[in-house]
This record gives structure tokens, sequence and C-alpha cells, in this order.
């Protein structure tokens, strides 16, 4: 049997791996357009390759999918992050999980998983062709034809792995075999905020805020970076993944309001300010912070809040310790554009997942045609939960190819 995988990426490459562990037999080759394989792989977590989440519990671990929850709780009762963790170390990559549950190979280099990928495609003596972009796919005979730019190649098999294309028109062959496209928007992007003086305190950190994004549901948790051009850090990255879809629509105009003292209410805060009034009295505010934020970032809070530099805890009152007390738990920004996220970026949309079978990945329009990755309508929030979807999907992808013959 022919196998063919449109994609040498992430997932591509695990399904070819997984097709050949399940059907030593077959005949595998993977198409990859560009001139080179893996090239994500490579430059992932900032060359390090976050390659999975130490969360082992398939629930927990499917929740951090803004989409696609519900269809990769399925799948991963086949192919979990455990599985990901022994598949590696059965074949000598030892993995490391940092405190923040990422999981990275212990030599700190993606090429590691690279090598692992690559020797095992030479030993399961699965074909690489590179420069190889699949324009178009027809049925034909029990199989498929796929369209080069200069040959044409028989499969009796596809996974098509060709990751998240950011654009409609990477897709239409797809929605030409008549498979519904969810429109693709990027997602994992941080936020502008132009001529905002917030900017000054690039590179301050606060570990644990809270920031909505005013009119919606949305929020984000965790540690808030300030750049250059606005907002980074988990907190935006997470709204950004859980937003992706309605910020595109705002046209990433919106405004956001930050708690910088995480899930604090007015009247705790409220208690802080005034102990600090009454056993500070005499210091002045800007010397004496009595909140978990940088003393940047509080002198900063005092003048957004209107507050004279040199007033002392014990004048702190009326209006000023209103405003204060605003700031701290409700401070509003405008943002205005995105910044596509360096260390990782993905393309919420694609192949909807109600015409794909979750068992298999086959599709359910064209029997003997499979996906693995993210040109599925799926993406994790930032912490090696893509990687983990594309093995997962590849190996099922993998594997039923050949259950499937
Ligand atoms: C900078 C960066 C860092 C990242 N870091 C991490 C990380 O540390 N951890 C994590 O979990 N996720 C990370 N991600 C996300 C992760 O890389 C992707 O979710 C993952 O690579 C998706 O795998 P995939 O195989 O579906 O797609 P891809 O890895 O994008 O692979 C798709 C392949 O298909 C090829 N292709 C496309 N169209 C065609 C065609 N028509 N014919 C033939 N070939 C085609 C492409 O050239 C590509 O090689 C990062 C992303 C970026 C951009």
């Amino acid at each position: 049997m022919k196998v063919a995988i449109i994609g040498g990426g992430a997932a591509g490459f695990f399904a070819a791996l997984s097709a050949r562990y399940h059907d030593p037999s077959s005949d595998i080759i993977i198409l990859e357009r560009s001139a080179k394989v893996l090239s994500k792989v490579k430059i992932s977590g900032g060359g390090r390759c976050n390659v999975t989440n130490a969360c082992f519990d398939n629930r927990r671990l499917a929740a951090h999918y803004p989409r696609g929850e519900n269809f990769l709780k399925k799948a991963f009762e086949q192919f979990s992050a455990v599985s990901t963790v022994e598949w590696f170390e059965k074949r000598g990559v030892r993995l490391k999980t940092y405190p923040d549950n990422c999981m990275f190979p212990v030599s700190n280099d993606s090429q590691t998983i690279i090598n692992c990928f690559v020797q095992e495609a030479v030993s399961g003596k699965i074909t690489v062709k590179t420069n190889a972009p699949i324009r178009r796919i027809a049925i034909c005979e029990g199989g498929f034809s796929l369209r080069l730019d200069e040959e044409e190649l028989y499969a009796d098999r596809v996974i098509v792995a060709i990751g998240g294309q950011p654009k409609m028109s990477g897709l239409v062959w797809l929605s030409d075999l008549g498979h519904t496209i969810i429109p693709p928007v990027p997602s994992l992007f941080t936020f502008n905020m132009p001529d905002n003086p917030i900017r000054e305190l690039m590179g301050n950190v606060v570990e644990n805020v809270t920031v909505r994004v005013e009119g919606t549901k949305l929020k984000g948790n965790g540690p808030l970076l300030i750049t250059h051009w606005g907002m980074s850090g988990p907190a935006i990255l997470q709204l950004s993944a859980w937003g992706a879809r309605i910020l595109s629509e705002k046209e990433y105009n919106f405004a956001i309001l930050v708690n910088w003292l995480n899930e604090q209410t007015e009247e705790q805060v409220r208690i802080v300010l005034h102990t600090s009034v009454r056993d500070h009295a005499a210091k002045m505010m800007v010397n004496l912070n009595p909140f978990p934020v940088t003393g940047k970032l509080w002198q900063h809070l005092l003048w957004r809040s209107g507050i004279p530099e040199d007033l002392r805890w014990k004048d702190l009152q009326g209006k000023n310790l209103n405003k204060l007390a605003n700031t701290l738990i409700n401070d509003r920004y405008s943002v205005t554009g995105k910044t596509t996220f360096k260390e990782e970026f993905v393309t919420a949309g694609g192949v909807s997942l109600l015409e794909v079978d979750v068992r298999t990945m086959q599709s359910k329009i064209i029997p003997g045609l499979f996906f693995a990755g993210e040109v599925m309508d799926i993406d994790g929030i930032t912490g090696g939960f893509n990687f983990q979807a594309a093995w997962t999907t590849g190996w099922i992808a993998g594997k039923s190819v050949s259950l499937n013959a």
C-alpha cells in the first residue's frame, strides 16, 4: 500500500513514523513543500522545542485548547502526554519538566528531536521528498492522484498534515474536495499599545495578574510582561488564544482591564491601603510599596492615579484613595493592533472537526483521506500543547491508514 503524507512538519513526521510502526510493509512517502523538513520544530521553544506538557490528566490536558477541546479529549485516550514521554524515552530522548510543567529535551536543543525523527524515518525506509508542494488532490481508482508542479503521484491513502494556513487560499484544494474550512485567524499574539507611557517600563514583569477584555467574558491569568510595544506574557497570550476570533472581529482594537493584584477585590485592596496609612503614615508613598509589583510599576500606577510624587501615606484619602484602588484592580488600556509572539504562534481555524472521525482522523467525507496537526481546527495555548496535538493526531492517523487498508 502506498501512503502519501503531505507536509513534513511535526504532525506529518509523527504520522509517518506511526504508519511505519503499525505496518512494516507499506510504502510511505512524506512530501514537503519547502527545501527542509521539520523547520518549525527547529525554531520551536526558542530553539529548545517545548515537546509537551506534564499535564497527565487527559481531561485537564484538553482544557488547554481553545479550539478542539472535546475532540482531543477523545483523541488523548489513544495517545496522551504520557505516551509522548514514553515514545521519546524509548528512542533515547529524555525529557525534562520545568516548574511551569513545560517539557523540553534534556539536551535543551530542538535538533535532538529532529535527529530522532530523521533516524527513525531512515531506519523505517520512509521516503522524504522535499521541494514537493502539492497543488491539488483528485480521487481516482480507489486512491488519490496528487498534483505536484511537474509531476503527478498516485497514493492509496493520503494524510494531510500541511499545518496552519494563515489564508483561506492555502486550504482551497481541501474545500474543493468538499471539506468545510473554518476561516483561519491568528492565535498567540501580543498586544500593541502605541504611544502608551506604560511601554517605558519595558522588561517589568508582574507575576500574577488578571486581564479582561472590556465588554466580553474573556479573561487571562498569570505573569504579564511589559514590552517596548505594549504587553505580552502568559496572561496576554492566553487572552489572545481564547479570544482569537472575537479579537479578529474587533480588528484588534479593544480595551483591556488589568487587575495588577490578580483576583484581589477592591475591599481587600482598601484594607492594604488603610493599613499602610496607619503603619507608614510619615513615609512617602512612592518609597513604600505594599503590593507585589515592581517599584517602577508602583511609581507608574501612582502617576496614573494622579497622586502627587511627594504625597505621604497619611495624606492618602478621598478621591486619591478611590482612584488608586481602582487603578490597582481595574486599570484600563487601549489596544490597537497585535504583534506575533516570536516564541510560538499558531493558526486558529482550518478543516472543521465535525468532518473528521476522531477515532481514526479519517475524513468523514472522503474515505482514505486523513488529517493530522494544525491543518484541522485545533490550537492550544503556549506550553507544549500544540506539539502534543500534532503527536496525538499524527499517531492516530498513521495507525489508522494501515488498519483501514
Ligand atoms: C516560532 C514558533 C515556535 C513554536 N514553538 C512551539 C513549542 O515550543 N511547543 C509547541 O507545542 N508548539 C510550538 N509551536 C507551534 C507548533 O510549531 C505547531 O503547532 C506545529 O508545528 C504544528 O505541526 P504541523 O505538522 O501541523 O504543522 P507544521 O509544523 O507547520 O508543518 C506543516 C508542513 O507542511 C508543509 N506544507 C504546507 N503546505 C504544503 C503543501 N501544499 N504541500 C507539501 N507540503 C506542504 C509546510 O512547509 C510544513 O513543513 C511553535 C510555532 C512557531 C511558529
